[in-house]
C-alpha cells in the first residue's frame, strides 16, 4: 500500500505544504465566511447530499477496506453520518443562541450570557476502523460550531481515504474545508502547524504524540480513544439474552469497534453456563460458515490478524479459530478459562476474539474493573438494583450501560467519549458543539445615570 501524501484544498490536489494549508483557512476563517448559521446549514447540507448522493460508492469503498457488507456499512458509517446530521440541523438554532445566565445580586442592573463561538482552523484525524464514520461525524461538529477544518483520514482505509478526498472538496466549501491524505509523515507535518483545535481518534500511543505537539501551541485536544470494555455478566440474568447482545456488539466489524465489548466478566457460576449460549448467539447471527456470510467484516491488515491469531491460545476455544491469513478472515471467536493475565487480557483486542474471564462474586468484579485502565465503555447485564448502583458509583468508564452494549453511540443526546486512558473530552449532538466552540462569557452592566 503506498500511503498518499496529497492535500485537497480550494486549488486542486497538490503536495502537502502544511503551512500554506493552515495559513489559507485561517485568512478564510478571519474574513468571518464561516460563522453565519446559513453557512453551516448549507455545509451539513450539503455533506449530507454528498453522503446520499455517492453511498454506494463509499459502501464499495468501506467493503474494499474491510470487507463490511453493505446493511452493516450503512446503518454504522453512511446512515450513522447522516442521522448526526440531521440531529444537528434540527437543533442548531437552539444551540447557538445565546444563553440568558442569571447574576448574583450585587452585579444588578445588568445582564448576563453565555455566547458560543467557533474556535478557528481545527484539525480532524481520524482512524482505519469506521473511516467515514469517524472522519465526518467531528467534522460535522466542526462545520456547525463555524470552524475551518482540516481533515486527516485513515492511510490504512486507503479506499475510503480517497472517497474523502475525492468527495468533500466537491461539496463542501473548498476554502473552508481541506482534506490531507496521508499516513506518519502528514500528520506529523500537520501537527507541527497552530490548530485552534485537534480531534484525534484512535491509540493512546498515538494520542500522547497528538497531546504534546498541541501543548506546544496550547491548543486544546480531544482524544477519542480504546481500551479493554468489559461485559459483566451477573448471576440469574436471562443468559441466552444476555449472550445475543454481547455476540452482536462484540462481532460488528469483525470485532474492531472502539466501543465493542472486550471481554466478559462472567460473576459466579455464569461463565460455564453462558459458554453455550454465545456459542449458540454467534451462529444464529453468523451462521456454522460466517467466512460465506457478507455481513461478517475481514481484518484491516495482516498486522493486526497476525497480533489476533497470536491470541488464541489464551484460553479454551468454545467457537471459532478459524483463521485464514490470505483473506484476513478469523471466525467470530470464544474463549473460555482465560486467566485475568493471560495476553488477551493484557491489550485491547480490537477484533473478533471474546474472551470470558470468571469472577467468584460482583466485589471481585469490582476490583477487577478498576484494577485496570478506566474503560471507554462498561456494559452489564444484572436484574439487581443493588448491583445497577454499585456499577454506577462504584467503577469510572467513557459509558455505562444496561442490558446492551454499543447502542449508547447511536444516541446522540448522550455525549460519546472516554476518561482516563480512553480519553478525554466527548462529542455527538450538542456536545460536539461544545467541543468545537468556545463558550463566551458576557456581561453588559449599564453605567450609572448621571446626575445634576
Ligand atoms: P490508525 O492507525 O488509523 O491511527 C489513527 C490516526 O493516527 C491515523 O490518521 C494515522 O495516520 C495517525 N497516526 C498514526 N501514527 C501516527 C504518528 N506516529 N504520528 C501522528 N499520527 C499518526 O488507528 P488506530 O490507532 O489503530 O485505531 C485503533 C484504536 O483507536 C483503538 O485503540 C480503538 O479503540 C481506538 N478507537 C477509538 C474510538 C473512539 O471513538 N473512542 C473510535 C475508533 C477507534
Amino acid at each position: 500500500m503506498t500511503p498518499h501524501s496529497d492535500t485537497t484544498t480550494a486549488h486542486g490536489t497538490a503536495p502537502l505544504d502544511a503551512p500554506r494549508l493552515v495559513d489559507g483557512l485561517r485568512s478564510v476563517f478571519a474574513t468571518g465566511r464561516t460563522k453565519p448559521v446559513a453557512w453551516r446549514r448549507n455545509q451539513l447540507e450539503a455533506l449530507r447530499t454528498l453522503l446520499t448522493e455517492n453511498s454506494d460508492a463509499l459502501l464499495a469503498a468501506l467493503h474494499a477496506d474491510l470487507g463490511k457488507g453493505p446493511e452493516e456499512a450503512y446503518r454504522t458509517e453512511v446512515g450513522f453520518t447522516v442521522n448526526e446530521i440531521d440531529h444537528t440541523l434540527a437543533h442548531l438554532d437552539a444551540w447557538l443562541a445565546p444563553r440568558p445566565a442569571a447574576l448574583p445580586e450585587r452585579l444588578l442592573p445588568a445582564e448576563g450570557s453565555v455566547v458560543r463561538e467557533p474556535l478557528g482552523v481545527v484539525l480532524v484525524i481520524a482512524p482505519w476502523n469506521y473511516p467515514l464514520q469517524l472522519a465526518l461525524a467531528p467534522v460535522v461538529g466542526a462545520l456547525a460550531a463555524g470552524n475551518c477544518v482540516v481533515v486527516k483520514p485513515s492511510e490504512l482505509a486507503p479506499a475510503t481515504s480517497a472517497e474523502i478526498a475525492r468527495l468533500l472538496p466537491r461539496h463542501l466549501d473548498r476554502d473552508a474545508v481541506a482534506v490531507v491524505e496521508g499516513a506518519v509523515p502528514e500528520t506529523t507535518a500537520l501537527l507541527e502547524q497552530r490548530f485552534d483545535h485537534i480531534f484525534y481518534t484512535g491509540n493512546g500511543t498515538v494520542g500522547r504524540i497528538v497531546m504534546t505537539a498541541a501543548a506546544k501551541h496550547l491548543t486544546p485536544v480531544t482524544l477519542e480513544l480504546g481500551g479493554k470494555s468489559p461485559a459483566l455478566v451477573d448471576e440469574g440474568v436471562d443468559l441466552a439474552a444476555a449472550a445475543r447482545r454481547i455476540v452482536s456488539g462484540k462481532f460488528l466489524n469483525a470485532g474492531q469497534t472502539c466501543v465493542a465489548p472486550d471481554y466478559v466478566l462472567a460473576v459466579g457460576d455464569t461463565a460455564r453456563a453462558l459458554e453455550p449460549h454465545l456459542a449458540a448467539a454467534v451462529t444464529e447471527l453468523y451462521g456454522t460458515d460466517p467466512a460465506a456470510r457478507t455481513e461478517y467484516g475481514r481484518i484491516v491488515n495482516e498486522r493486526h490478524f497476525d497480533r489476533l491469531t497470536g491470541l488464541l491460545d489464551s484460553g479454551r476455544t468454545v467457537i471459532g479459530g478459524i483463521h485464514d491469513r490470505a483473506t484476513r478472515y478469523l471466525a467470530p471467536t470464544v474463549l473460555a478459562d482465560v486467566r485475568g493475565d493471560s495476553p488477551v487480557m493484557r491489550e485491547e483486542i480490537f477484533g473478533p476474539v471474546l474472551p470470558v474471564v470468571q469472577v467468584p462474586d460482583l466485589d471481585a468484579a469490582l476490583a477487577f474493573i478498576n484494577g485496570r485502565d478506566k474503560p471507554l465503555a462498561l456494559y452489564a447485564f444484572t436484574d439487581s438494583p443493588t448491583t445497577k448502583q454499585r456499577l454506577l458509583t462504584e467503577t469510572s468508564s467513557g459509558a455505562l450501560t444496561f442490558g446492551i452494549p454499543v447502542a449508547h453511540l447511536t444516541a446522540p443526546e448522550l455525549p460519546f467519549g472516554g476518561v482516563g486512558e480512553s480519553g478525554m473530552g466527548r462529542y455527538h449532538g450538542e456536545y460536539s458543539i461544545d467541543t468545537f466552540s468556545h463558550s463566551k462569557a458576557v456581561l453588559d452592566k449599564p453605567l450609572p445615570a448621571t446626575t445634576g
